[in-house]
């Protein structure tokens, strides 16, 4: 079994709702078992150029799931639950119902187009990295702690930083 950690994020839609069903389709595979989820967090739509405050919103949660699944076929199943949520791809970073990043799995590093992990922007990410703190309070991604680099991040950069009501009825 291998352990991976899965970001969720949604703008557009019932966003709560997305998620929900996001999380009970993958609890729902045979070989996907999800340990832990963080309450939701609300974030600035993030584009190319910077926060965006005129797009909607997002929710983002962070996800500890155990698998018997290759990274290869767990970001195949994340791609078809984004596909069955009615996801449209039309620009990078553009809004969207729903998007599952795989940020880790075990300890494995690599670097193909398909798929990169860690994931390449994770460190960057409070709209990850909050929600992972929730879960995890102590991991470490790559060399740095996760707390560190959310305070860095978050002092650096406040707008970014996310909301959450821990009770996860944000919605
Ligand atoms: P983003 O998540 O950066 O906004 P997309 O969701 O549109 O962008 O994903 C674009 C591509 O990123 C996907 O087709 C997928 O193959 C690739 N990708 C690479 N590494 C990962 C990863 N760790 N998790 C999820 N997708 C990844
Ligand atoms: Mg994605």
């Amino acid at each position: 079994m291998s352990t991976a950690v899965i970001a969720f994020g949604s703008n557009l839609g019932n966003r709560a709702e997305i998620i929900g069903v996001a999380r009970a389709a993958l609890d729902a595979h045979p070989s996907i078992v999800v340990e832990t989820m963080s309450p939701l967090h609300e974030s600035v739509a993030i584009k190319p150029h910077g926060a965006d405050e005129s797009a909607p919103a997002y929710l983002n949660a962070v996800a500890r799931v155990r698998t018997d699944l290759s990274a290869e076929q767990l970001l195949e199943e994340l791609m078809r639950i984004e596909r069955e949520s009615g996801r449209e791809r039309h620009e990078r970073w553009g809004d969207r119902t729903l998007d599952l990043d795989i940020i880790t799995y075990d300890d494995l590093t690599m670097n193909q187009r398909h798929l990169t992990l860690p994931h390449p922007r994770a460190a960057a990410r409070l709209f990850v990295l909050e929600p992972w703190l929730d879960i995890e309070p102590g991991a470490n991604l790559g060399e740095q702690s996760i707390a560190q680099l959310a305070g860095d991040l978050g002092s650096a950069h406040p707008a970014a930083r996310t909301r959450s009501n821990h009770s996860g009825v944000i919605s």
